[in-house]
């Protein structure tokens, strides 16, 4: 499985570390410009198994600006793979960049109403017969868990002593949570509102040896919810650009690294730590924005 390119990098964040903790940032939005962050290392294993199982064709869910129908399309095309996308709601006049993007790819979309879309099992079941292999929304499954684990391998990440990363569905949690040494805390951002039941979602990802390992999630760094980005958080993208040449996407490490500067200026983390953010990508999704809205 290749089509991956650069060496990961690991940024130092001076502007958002202060005595006594260390802040730096995991690159992987530089992983890939299509496939960028998590997304590749959520799918791997389970295109892998699509192939393996003589299947011809991946199909999945998302909305119209998801980060993973669009890395599935491109993933799939490199590999081979037809694509179906599941796209909740009625089909627009216009399509968003992502799903222009999905069509260039070859995906096939679907449009289905947003009761159907919640009914998943019976639109798997309008393709009965034909040779598919069904990714779940966002990629949660455990073969997604066990690739995400693979991210700490990208780049020395053993000295850290806190790893911070945003939570979608939480299977990118899950496998850090997996892949985590002993010394080190994982903590999540959700940024859906109000997503109790995201602890449940991710523990069910976990084996067994895992369900004692400490980690936290954090539920009030959301802005409003899921791809709300007042222009407090917008704001805040630009300093981050300017301060640092980090660029951040709307709806997933803008939160992260808001919520990580948050916490280190209220002392939650102890002297001594080193916390390293995982940049997952995204940056797709900034193109939604009216142009010129940020400057990267
Ligand atoms: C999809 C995505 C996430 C969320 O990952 P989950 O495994 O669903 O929690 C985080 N960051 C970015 C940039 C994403 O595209």
């Amino acid at each position: 499985m290749q089509f991956v390119h650069k060496n990961i990098i690991i940024q130092p964040l001076p502007s958002m570390s202060q005595a006594g903790v260390e802040v730096a940032v995991l690159r992987l939005d530089q992983w890939h410009n299509v496939v960028s962050g998590n997304k590749w290392f959520k799918l791997k294993y389970q295109l892998q198994a699509a192939i393996q199982q003589g299947c011809d064709t991946v199909a999945t869910f998302g909305g119209a600006y998801s980060n993973h129908l669009v890395a599935t399309a491109f993933a799939c095309k490199e590999l081979g793979l037809q694509s179906i996308g599941i796209v909740r709601g009625e089909e627009p006049e216009t399509y968003s960049h992502t799903l222009q993007h999905c069509k260039e790819y070859g995906m096939q979309l679907q449009f289905v109403s947003r009761q159907a879309f919640q009914q998943k099992e019976t639109v798997k079941q309008t393709y009965n017969g034909a040779n598919v292999y069904w990714v779940d929304e966002g990629g949660y499954s455990v073969l997604g868990m066990q690739g995400a684990a693979d991210i700490l391998s990208t780049a020395s990440t053993q000295a850290f002593t806190h790893i911070a990363c945003a939570c979608g569905t939480g299977t990118m949690l899950a496998g850090l949570i997996h892949a985590a040494l002993p010394h080190q805390q994982v903590i999540g951002i959700s940024v859906l509102k109000g997503h109790t039941s995201l602890q449940q979602e991710v523990n069910a990802l976990l084996p067994l040896a895992d369900h004692n390992k400490p980690y936290t999630l954090l539920h009030d760094y959301h802005f409003g919810g899921y791809a709300k980005h007042p222009q407090p958080l917008l704001q805040y993208m630009q300093q981050l650009w300017q301060q640092e040449q980090l660029p951040t996407d709307i709806v997933y490490t803008a939160k992260l690294c808001y919520a990580v500067q948050d916490l280190v200026g209220r002392q939650y983390f102890p002297a001594g730590s080193k916390v390293l953010i995982i940049h997952s990508g995204g940056l797709q999704g900034n193109l939604s924005l009216p142009l010129h809205t940020l400057s990267f």
